[in-house]
């Protein structure tokens, strides 16, 4: 029916053709110098991170699992720890407290934001203490999508429990809530530079972000296996987690693009909207949020419409996915964490539930004002 050229779910093609130029130059500077490990590209990315958030300081590394597992070992976190999470999110949320020794609890989400429910996570920390087996640690609210977490709420219980609060904002850099970035949200934000992130590289990398002196300084010795003020002292137990000087040297042009690119990610999200209101349950934007839009996220009615949805975007060239398919306490993996965190832990409904119906449609800077209108077209045809 359609001899339209696919759609792409996302596009660095079109990107990369904008700073290409930049990119070769920076890359032959590397090579020039041969400084592959720490050389200067990584301390003038992580200026311009820690600028761009509004923060004090960036430490650069090896991916977004490793600067949750730094963050997350500079807190002490370790055997006996309840680490408090969403269920529904990326796998690396879950491992990190897993590797540490630590157990995952798993929290429901809310139905409108897809984020952590507040209340069930007071009910679960609740649980917790009065089983009194683990001690509650540390809370990670993960910025689904793009759209912030309610840091308030959780800041709030972690002072009130002396709890960690870790900020997943490996989909979300450039996201703010009540005028401040994500980075200055919690006691730490982890950031990913998977390359499909909305500040990706090409390869592996990530970052943490604080404004706290001290915490930076351990994490810069976390990710060189706990090195102190020499270097064949080692202070603690660490690991390599170093963010490769290459990479630094293509996230600089590509951070440089990010200012516009949120804004047309913010236009094509509102087109989207518009096209789609009615149709499907469109993603909401909280009160005093700015969304990054890392993906487009909709509901549709059931497990027999998204597939109904899914052909028919797939016929007309428009490639979907499914971010979820899987609750995470219902992975092989983590199940049997879940059954130990807490006896008879409270059902997770709605994480199961948004398994079942969520659906995400391309997104992308560079998606034009025709491509959309497809992408709606196809969605609005098929529910
Ligand atoms: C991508 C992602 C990560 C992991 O980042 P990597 O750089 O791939 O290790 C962690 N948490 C969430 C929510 C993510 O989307």
């Amino acid at each position: 029916m359609t001899t339209l050229p696919p759609i792409a779910l996302f596009d660095m093609k079109a990107q990369q053709a904008l700073i290409r130029a930049e990119i070769d130059r920076r890359l032959a500077s590397v090579l020039d110098s041969g400084r592959f490990i720490n050389g200067p590209e990584v301390q003038e990315l992580e200026q311009k991170l820690a600028e761009f958030a509004g923060c004090a300081h960036a430490v650069g590394v090896s991916s977004g699992t490793d600067a949750l597992q730094i963050a997350m070992m500079g807190a002490g976190i370790g055997r006996g720890d309840a680490v408090f999470l969403p269920a529904f999110t990326y796998t690396a949320t879950a491992e990190v407290p897993l590797v540490l020794g630590a157990t995952p609890i798993f929290v429901d989400v809310h139905p409108g934001t897809y984020n952590i429910d507040i209340d069930d996570l007071k009910r679960r920390i609740a649980l917790v203490e009065s089983e009194g087996r683990l001690r509650p640690a540390a809370i990670v609210g993960v910025d689904l999508f793009g759209l912030p977490a309610d840091w308030p709420a959780i800041e709030a219980i972690c002072a009130e429990k002396g709890m960690f609060a870790l900020d997943d904002a490996a989909q979300a850099f450039g996201a703010a809530l009540h005028g401040k970035r994500l980075g200055r949200w919690g006691h730490a934000t982890a950031l990913s530079f998977y390359p499909t992130k909305t500040l990706g590289c090409y390869g592996d990398g990530g970052a943490l972000l604080t404004d706290d002196a001290d915490r930076a300084e351990l994490w810069r010795s976390l990710r060189t296996h706990g090195e102190g003020k020499t270097r064949y002292e080692v202070e603690r137990t660490g690991m390599n987690g170093r963010l490769d000087t290459m990479q630094a040297a293509i996230l600089l042009p590509k951070l440089g693009l990010l200012g516009d690119e949120l804004a047309a990610r913010t236009r094509i999200a509102a087109a989207y909207n518009q096209g789609l209101a009615g149709k499907v349950q469109t993603p909401v934007t909280t009160e005093g949020a700015e969304h990054a839009w890392g993906l487009y996220s909709i509901l549709v009615e059931d497990e027999a419409a998204r597939a109904r949805v899914q052909e028919a975007c797939k016929a007309a060239g428009v490639p979907t996915a499914i971010y979820y398919p899987k609750s995470l306490h219902r992975q092989p993996a983590y199940a049997a964490a879940h059954a130990e965190g807490i006896s008879n832990a409270p059902e997770l409904p709605v994480a199961e539930m948004l398994c079942r119906r969520i659906m995400s449609l391309p997104m992308h800077p560079y998606l034009t004002e025709a491509e959309v209108a497809r992408v709606v077209a196809a969605v609005a045809g098929a529910v």
